[in-house]
C-alpha cells in the first residue's frame, strides 16, 4: 500500500520552553492548552524544576539527597563536561537515571 504525499504530513513544531523546532510527535502538550508543546528534554526539564521546588516545601532526606545530585549536575555542567566526547556520552546516561 502505497501512501499519497499529500497525505503524509511533516509538520515540525517549534518548542515553547526552548525555542528549537521539532516534529510534532515529539512535543509534549499541555491538558488545556494543546496549543502549547514543549521538546521532550524540556519536559525532562520542567519535571526536575517542579520536583526542586516540591523539595523546596517540603524538606525531608530524601529532599537533601536530591539537592546534593542537583549540585553535582550544576557543578559537572557549569564545567561543560557533559560536553566531552566520551565521558559527556557516560554522564548523560547516568543522568537519566537521576532524580
Ligand atoms: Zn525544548
Amino acid at each position: 500500500m502505497t501512501v499519497a504525499p499529500e497525505s503524509v504530513q511533516q509538520s515540525a513544531t517549534v518548542c515553547w520552553c526552548c525555542g528549537r523546532e521539532f516534529d510534532d510527535r515529539d512535543l509534549v502538550r499541555l491538558g488545556a492548552h494543546p496549543e502549547v508543546g514543549v521538546c521532550l528534554g524540556c519536559a525532562r526539564f520542567l519535571q526536575r524544576r517542579a520536583e526542586e521546588r516540591e523539595d523546596q516545601l517540603r524538606p525531608t532526606r530524601g529532599a537533601r539527597l536530591r539537592g546534593v545530585v542537583r549540585s553535582v549536575r550544576e557543578w559537572v555542567i557549569s564545567r561543560r563536561w557533559h560536553e566531552l566526547p566520551v565521558i559527556g556520552a557516560l554522564l548523560r546516561r547516568i543522568d537519566v537515571r537521576l532524580p
